[in-house]
C-alpha cells in the first residue's frame, strides 16, 4: 500500500508548494482530502507525476475548508468521482458535490475498498471520519485534523479492523495541548501498541517535537512530496 502526501502545511521538496489543510493519495485511486486549494492540489499532483484522471474514490474527513477546498479542483477535471462524505455535511455542500459526482453518505464504519475502511462518523459536534489501511505490515490510521481525538480514532480503527497499528499518520490536532496532555496521548499509544507515528498538518510544534523525540526512528517526517511504501 502506497501512501503520497500531496498537500501539508510543509513540504519536503522545494518544488512543491505546502500550505495550510491536508491530503494524501491510498494507492493509486483514493484521495483522503484534497488539501484547501484546487489549483494547488491540482499542481503537486502533476509536478509529482500523479494521475489526476485514475483516482475514482475521493473520502472527505470533514467539512473544513483545509480538508475540503480542494474538492472543486479534482470535479473540474475528473467526472467519474465517488465522493465518501460524513452524513452530517451541510446539506448545501452535499448537493453541490452530487451535482458532479456520485456521492455516499457515510455514518457507520465501512469497508470502502478491500483493505480500505472508514471509522465511520465520530465525534458530537466536529463529526469526522478517519481511515483504516490493513497492510502487510498492520493497521495504518490516517487522520484529517483528529477532531474527535486522535486516541478515540486509533482505539475505533482497531475495533473495525483487529491487529497491530502499524502507523498513524496526519493531523493529530494538538497545537494547543499542554505537555502533560501530550504525554498522555503517548503513553495511550505505546499502549495501543502504534508502532510508527507520522503527526503534520495540525498536530502543533510541540506535539511534533513530543512524539519525535519519543518515537526516535519510529518517527517519520511528513510534508508535501512524502512517499510512504507499507508493505503488501
Ligand atoms: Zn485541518
Ligand atoms: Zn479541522
Amino acid at each position: 500500500m502506497k501512501i503520497t502526501v500531496v498537500y501539508d502545511n510543509r513540504t519536503l521538496d522545494p518544488d512543491l508548494a505546502p500550505a495550510w489543510g491536508f491530503s494524501c493519495l491510498v494507492g493509486d485511486d483514493l484521495l483522503f482530502d484534497t488539501g484547501g486549494d484546487g489549483p494547488r492540489l491540482l499542481s503537486n499532483m502533476g509536478q509529482m507525476g500523479l494521475d489526476l484522471w485514475g483516482i475514482r474514490t475521493v473520502v472527505l474527513s470533514h467539512p473544513h475548508g483545509d480538508h475540503t477546498g480542494g474538492l472543486g479542483g479534482i470535479l473540474t477535471i475528473n467526472k467519474n468521482l465517488t465522493v465518501y462524505l460524513p452524513r452530517s455535511f451541510p446539506s448545501g455542500f452535499k448537493a453541490q458535490v452530487r451535482a458532479r459526482a456520485r456521492v455516499v453518505e457515510v455514518h457507520e464504519p465501512m469497508e470502502i475498498a478491500e483493505g480500505i475502511h472508514t471509522s465511520g462518523e465520530m465525534g458530537r459536534g466536529l463529526v469526522e471520519q478517519s481511515l483504516a489501511l490493513v497492510t502487510g505490515q498492520g493497521l495504518v490510521v490516517i487522520t484529517g485534523c483528529a477532531h474527535p481525538g486522535i486516541v478515540k480514532i486509533v482505539k475505533k480503527a482497531r475495533e473495525i479492523v483487529s491487529g497491530e497499528v502499524y502507523l498513524v499518520l496526519g493531523g493529530f490536532h494538538l497545537g494547543g495541548a499542554s505537555r502533560r496532555t501530550v504525554k498522555g496521548i503517548i503513553a495511550d499509544f505505546r499502549r495501543l501498541g502504534v508502532q510508527k507515528v507520522a503527526p503534520c498538518h495540525c498536530t502543533g510544534s510541540r506535539a511534533m517535537r513530543m512524539f519525535a523525540a519519543e518515537y526516535g526512528e519510529d518517527f517519520i517526517e511528513i510534508g508535501v512530496g512524502k512517499v510512504l511504501d507499507i508493505g503488501p
